[in-house]
Formats: structure tokens, C-alpha cells, sequence
């Protein structure tokens, strides 16, 4: 583990307006289930999970989803006032809203603000009407650029925002220029997704039976956009983040350090002390079974050493400045990417080169 005992909150809003063809985090397109109901729940969830982390600071919240947009100023006021009353914040803690741009108003904005948020990261994607009616995304370029405008003019001074590059037939040059228009946004934080057919959703479904076809190498895209966001200002400090000097996800590097975080809703995750435990999907199963005393908690599982060890190396290499190395042992797959140049040890740190990053996933799973 990474020593540091400070820990995130992670809370989970499932609800979205329509399903986008490439997604597979859990989400339902029942937003009526996006009730009182279920933020007294999460609530109640918080309350409980506190012993978990009695006289530790929580450094980050992070309200994710699903759409957490669809939640109103005083439901986003009421999960930051749970954790304020039962958690110990850490002073200046990162407390992060995911938002898609169809429920992003001036009036949202200044409502989130006045909750607590201090940190919007908003899933524009893309800025080209044509590549998000592709991913069956239900904005368009136009009121992406508004919701960003309308939080920074709410008093965001923390704005990050999602986008994704691989599209099928994107050639590199309209992707960089989709990021200079974004770049222009003024915006703090960028994440760059690659467009992957994941197993289970639309996309997974029609590019196996060949109705659609992916860039086959996007190293291009990776090299580009490194160095058009670098010249832009962004430091890359996560295989797929670039932010402004100071403006780096605190929540997210929590996950990638390997540090505890407690999960609350239905769907969420969470880890502590090496406990991880997964709660129960459905949101009306997950009301029901906390309003009857229950645990959100479906499966729990206790972490041995040799996955914490393995999980946190996997992780960490995400990050550019690696991971101390903490009692790490080399195994004979880490030292062949290290001969190959492709790890680099340092006295006691580790962490991938600038070769080994940009074929990342083949160095993990080569070690
Ligand atoms: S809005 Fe986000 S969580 Fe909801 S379906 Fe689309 S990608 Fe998934």
C-alpha cells in the first residue's frame, strides 16, 4: 500500500437519460429511480461505512455515474452534507461532479456550486455532431460548449472534461482539431479516451459482427496528442490525462496510488484496509436492502499480498512518475521490460518509460 492514510469517497448516481452504445459501466435509462429515496440511502450508506475509516481524512469525493447531472442543487447538497457530518474532509477537499452536457444549465452550475462541488467534469466526448450521433451520445458540439461555458461562468475554476479519439474513419488531423477547439474552452483537465469495443454493449456487438471498424493502430493518436497538449500547457501525467500544472484528479490518483476509498450507491465499489467490496447493482434492490438495516455490499473479498502487490504495480505504471517501490518484488516479467527498456527502475521507485508507455497494456500484461 502506499502508505498514506488519507482516502477518497466514490459515489455512484446510475441513472442516465439513454444508454450510449460504447458504455459499460452499470447505469439504467429509468431516471425516475433518481429519487429521495435513493439519496437517503446513499446517505444512510455513508453513515454506516464510517466506522471503516474513523480518524482519517477524506481527501477527495467523487459523485460519478450514470449521469450524476440529473442530480438536483439540494440531492448534490444532501450526499456532500452526508460525508461533511460523518467523514472527517481533509481542508480543500476535491469534491468532483460528473456531468453530461444535456443537463448542464448556467442555473445547475451555480446550484452545484452552492452544494459543494468545487470540481465539474463534464463528458462533452466530442465536438463534432456527426462522431456523437456515432457514439449515441444525445448532445451536440454546440450545447457541449455551452455547458462548459455555463460552469465556468457559474465559478468553476476546476473544469475537466472527457473526450474520446479512435473514432471509426477519424483521421488523426480532425481529432487534434476537436482538442484545439476544446483547448480553446479554457479547460483545466482533459481526459483522452480511446473508443474500445468493450464485451456486453453496442459497439462490442456491431464491430465483431464487421458492421463497423476501429482505427486498427492508434499510437498515432497517442503520440499527437501528447505533444499538441503539451505544447497547449497540459502536463501528461496519466496515460490517458493531461491537466494544467495543480490541476491534476486528486480522486483518481487516489485509485491509481492504490490509496482506500469507500464506495457508496448502488453498483459502487470500494476498498479499505484491504477489504474491497462491490454493492448490489439494481437501485431499487439497493434502497430496499439499506432501508431494512442491510449493507449495500453484495460481494466482499479480502486482498491477499500478492494481489495488493500486483493490482498496485498494474496501477501504478498508469501513472508518468510510476510508483515507489514500497517492498515491491521484481518479477522475472518486470525485470524482461526492464532489460528491454521498457520499465525503469529507479532507487525506489518504478515506472515505464517513454517506450513502454505508449504500448502500455502489453508491458502489463507482459509482467
Ligand atoms: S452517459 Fe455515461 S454512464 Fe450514461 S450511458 Fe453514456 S457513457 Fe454510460
Amino acid at each position: 500500500m502506499s502508505g498514506r492514510k488519507d482516502y477518497g469517497v466514490y459515489i455512484h448516481i446510475p441513472f442516465c437519460e439513454s444508454k450510449c452504445m460504447y458504455c459499460d459501466f452499470y447505469s439504467t435509462d429509468k431516471k425516475g429511480g433518481l429519487t429521495q429515496n435513493y439519496i437517503r440511502a446513499v446517505a444512510k450508506e455513508i453513515s454506516d461505512l464510517s466506522t471503516k475509516v474513523a480518524g482519517r481524512k477524506a481527501a477527495s469525493i467523487f459523485i460519478g455515474g450514470g449521469t450524476p447531472s440529473l442530480l438536483s442543487q439540494s440531492m448534490a447538497a444532501d450526499l456532500i452534507d452526508a460525508c461533511a457530518k460523518n467523514l472527517s474532509l481533509a481542508d480543500g477537499a476535491e469534491i468532483t461532479l460528473e456531468a453530461n452536457p444535456e443537463s448542464l444549465t448556467l442555473r445547475k452550475t451555480s446550484g452545484y456550486i452552492k452544494a459543494g462541488i468545487n470540481r465539474i467534469s463534464i463528458g462533452i466526448q466530442s465536438l463534432d455532431d456527426k462522431s456523437l450521433k456515432t457514439l449515441g451520445r444525445i448532445h451536440t458540439a454546440r450545447k457541449a460548449i455551452s455547458a462548459v461555458e455555463s460552469a465556468r461562468e457559474a465559478g468553476f475554476d476546476n473544469i475537466s472534461v472527457d473526450m474520446i479519439f479512435g473514432l471509426p474513419g477519424q483521421p488523426v488531423r480532425m481529432w487534434l482539431d476537436e482538442l484545439s477547439r476544446t483547448v480553446a474552452l479554457g479547460v483545466d483537465h482533459i481526459s483522452c479516451y480511446q473508443l474500445t469495443p468493450e464485451k456486453g454493449t453496442k459497439l462490442g456487438r456491431i464491430v465483431e459482427n464487421g458492421s463497423m471498424e476501429l482505427p486498427p493502430d492508434t499510437i498515432e493518436f497517442f503520440d499527437s496528442t501528447e505533444k499538441f497538449l503539451k505544447t497547449a500547457g497540459y502536463g501528461h501525467y496519466e496515460i490517458s490525462n493531461y491537466a494544467r500544472k495543480g490541476r491534476e484528479c486528486v480522486h483518481n490518483i487516489g485509485y491509481w496510488e492504490y490509496r482506500d476509498y469507500l464506495g457508496a450507491g448502488s453498483a459502487a465499489h470500494g476498498m479499505v484496509n484491504g477489504l474491497r467490496w462491490a454493492n448490489v447493482r439494481d437501485p431499487a434492490r439497493y434502497v430496499s436492502r439499506i432501508n431494512a438495516g442491510g449493507q449495500g455490499a453484495l460481494r466482499t473479498e479480502t486482498l491477499t499480498d500478492e494481489m495488493k502487490s500486483m493490482e498496485r504495480l498494474m496501477l501504478g505504471l498508469r501513472l508518468k512518475r510510476g510508483i515507489q517501490m514500497d517492498g515491491l518484488e521484481i518479477t522475472s516479467g518486470m525485470q524482461s521490460m526492464i532489460e528491454q527498456g521498457m520499465l525503469k527502475l529507479g532507487k525506489r521507485s518504478i515506472r515505464a518509460t517513454a517506450k513502454g508507455w505508449r504500448v502500455l497494456d502489453s508491458v502489463l500484461a507482459a509482467i
